[in-house]
């Protein structure tokens, strides 16, 4: 076989990512199949669902894996699982997304319809940006972050690891979200969030244990 494509997580991401993923001219000729653990079906939406094992011991001239799985600690360990393995990360991105000037994005980003980043961003590995979210000048985001739908990050904005923004939060320009932190949907974060905070409301606020 010549070219494989995998994309990890056969559920509601990984769905929206392979028409994505088929669409890329690095597809032509390639076969595509659903990679997951714990598969549910034979196939989906006309491709087939591999294992793990499958992926990794079927010969190609060339593999590579999209992990599309919105969890960011999941990410990382599958990022881990794939480099142990020796298959490289791919990155998927819409053809209708609007990249401006001077923005570096990491290896293994993931990029849906609608999708904006304007200039000088500087974007760490396995970024999900999904559908209608934006990113505005001068971004800071790391590692193993997630975007859910129709994020509004404003301009100056610094992201930590594995931090997951809730769909339609709406981000202050000049502020931190710490490493870890969870915004939850909806929210309208106006201050720094720490490491690790989960926030929610507007303004967001720190959730409450009971
Ligand atoms: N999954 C997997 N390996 C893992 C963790 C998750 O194959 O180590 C698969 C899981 O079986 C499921 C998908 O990834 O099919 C995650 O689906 P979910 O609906 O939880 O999340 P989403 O698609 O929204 O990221």
């Amino acid at each position: 076989m010549n070219r494989l494509i995998g994309i990890y997580g056969a559920s509601g991401c990984g769905r929206g990512i392979m028409p994505l993923a088929r669409a890329m001219p690095e597809a032509v000729g390639a076969q595509l199949v659903f990679i997951d653990d714990t598969p549910l079906a034979d196939r989906v939406n006309g491709h087939e669902i591999w294992t793990f094992n499958q992926f990794a011991k079927t010969q190609a001239r060339e593999k590579q894996v999209m992990l599309a799985i919105a969890a960011p600690d999941v990410r990382s360990r599958l990022a881990d699982k794939c480099a142990a393995a020796g298959l490289p990360i791919g990155s998927v991105r819409s053809a209708d997304a609007i990249i401006m000037d001077d923005v570096e994005v990491g290896q293994g980003a993931l990029i849906s319809p609608y999708v904006t980043f304007t200039s000088n961003i500087r974007i760490g590995r396995c970024f999900h940006a999904n559908l209608y979210s934006y990113v505005e000048h001068d971004c800071r985001i790391g590692d193993f972050v997630t975007f859910a739908p129709g994020v509004r990050c404003n301009g100056n904005v610094a992201i930590g690891d594995f931090a997951y923004i809730g769909a339609g939060a709406m981000i202050r320009q000049n502020l931190t979200v710490g490493a870890g932190a969870v915004v939850g949907m909806g929210a309208v974060v106006t201050k720094d969030v720490a490491p690790g905070a989960i926030v929610i409301g507007n303004p967001a606020r720190p959730l409450e244990k009971k």
